[in-house]
């Protein structure tokens, strides 16, 4: 019946281990900080011992039926609270990821425009905007208006305005976006959407838990959130800045009711009244464990300490990057999430004899794309070093181009060229 494909005896833990351990060799090593995305390296091993401890308390529960769990409830209430008072929220929703977070806001804003008897909402976003938009509006049957961004990576009022139609119902501004690390001017983009009674979603999926320190560290930040006139809805990833392990987001919102998080509810069903706030059915504890422990394990004074090393290494980047000849940083990124182009070297190249000598970054359109974290404090100068060397090496053997982000996983293929 079933063929070879499906095990017939099982294994011993120790040998599962082993065989796990020889397939982790050439996973991502984000430890050794020669990594620049996918993971947000904190470099606090008291936090690490913490999360590993909790994740193991929660891994089989479920909160589905949050009140089968005071606890995940509890620990909920407090993140959805510790959030909402961090970006100036009246409510919140802990999600699985800002892909979710996007998701639920952009739900509100179709059922907003249905609502109004526009049957297929479009939403006006700048073409740096992460493709969880038109990921979404994609499944939610919703259209999509992508202006380009301005010289300086950011996004340009002015073409929101024009982009207007009788179906639009919300504005996206990213704080910062993904590519460039820029913040666009949220405050006119919200201006525009109250202006027009309309939505408008702030994407600090990769902002929100560094920008509230940023500023304190006296970097200049413009104001990017919910206390923003206009601003009606914001997502931020816990499992980026926040620190959390992944599968936690938030999706924050202000006082305007359509904006709100819609809860989904289903009375016909033999099981019971079945009520949800988020995508998923059975979901795990451990997200919401790791959130609420990351958040009271560093508190405001910890989260403020990461963002200085953050700050720190970004200093030493920004400096060693003006040194080497041929390259450059694209535009002026406000947090240290930013693309390395060439300016007069091959940069195509570059990637590659870095990955020569094992750093892995990760390729976009016009270069290199960096993210760095707390514990990259410690490779700078290496870095530097090793950049400056691959600009000297000159061209690669052959050309790669740019590379992808994500991958596909099924029973014929498996597509995960992520470089
Ligand atoms: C990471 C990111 C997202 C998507 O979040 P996921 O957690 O990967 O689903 C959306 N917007 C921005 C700006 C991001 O950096």
């Amino acid at each position: 019946m079933i063929d070879e494909s499906f095990p017939t005896s099982g294994l011993r833990p120790m040998e599962l281990l082993t065989q796990i351990d020889e397939l982790r060799v050439g996973d991502l090593e984000w430890r050794t900080g020669r990594a620049f995305g996918l993971v947000y390296h904190p470099d606090d091993p008291g936090l690490e011992q913490v999360l590993q401890s909790v994740a193991a308390r929660f891994m089989h529960e479920n909160a589905l039926n949050p009140f089968r769990y005071r606890s995940l409830l509890e620990m909920e209430v407090e993140v959805v609270k510790m959030a909402s008072a961090l970006f100036g929220a009246q409510d919140a929703t802990l999600t699985s990821g800002g892909s979710e977070s996007i998701f639920l806001a952009m739900h509100a804003a179709r059922e907003h425009g249905r609502a109004c008897g526009i049957d297929r909402p479009r939403v006006v976003i700048c073409e740096t905007a992460h493709p969880a938009f038109a990921k979404a509006a994609h499944y939610l049957g919703m259209g999509i208006d992508a202006v380009p961004c301005g010289p300086d990576g950011r996004a340009v009022p002015t073409l929101y305005t024009d982009a207007l139609d009788s179906r639009t119902v919300m504005l996206v501004a990213s704080a910062p976006c993904f590519p460039f690390g820029v913040i666009d001017p949220v405050s006119d983009i919200a201006g525009i959407a109250q202006q027009n009674d309309l939505l408008c979603h702030v994407d600090a999926c990769i902002g929100g838990w560094l920008l509230p320190w940023w500023a304190e560290l006296g970097q200049p930040v413009a104001d990017w959130d919910l206390r923003v006139a206009g601003v009606t809805s914001l997502s931020a990833d816990l499992h980026k800045y926040g620190y959390s392990t992944k599968g936690a987001s938030i999706l924050a919102t202000g006082t305007d009711e359509r904006a709100r998080n819609q809860l989904f509810e289903y009375d016909r069903w033999p099981g019971g009244t079945y009520v949800s706030a988020t995508t998923n059915g059975s979901k795990p504890g451990t997200p919401i464990a790791a959130a609420w422990t990351a958040m009271r394990y560093l508190g405001s004074d910890g989260y403020l300490r990461l963002a200085s090393r953050v700050l720190d290494a970004w200093t030493r980047m920004q400096e060693g990057v003006a040194s080497i000849d041929g390259l450059a940083i694209t535009g002026e990124p406000d947090l240290p999430v930013f693309e390395l182009r060439s300016d007069g070297c091959d940069i195509d190249a570059v990637g590659q004899h870095m990955d020569a000598r094992g750093w892995r970054l990760d390729r976009q359109a016009g270069g290199l794309h960096l993210i760095l974290s707390p514990g990259h404090d410690q490779v700078i100068e290496s870095l530097i070093e090793d950049l400056a060397a691959s600009v000297a090496a000159g061209p690669a053997a052959t050309a790669t181009g740019p590379g992808r982000y994500g991958g596909a996983v099924g029973h014929d293929t498996a597509t995960h060229l992520v470089t």
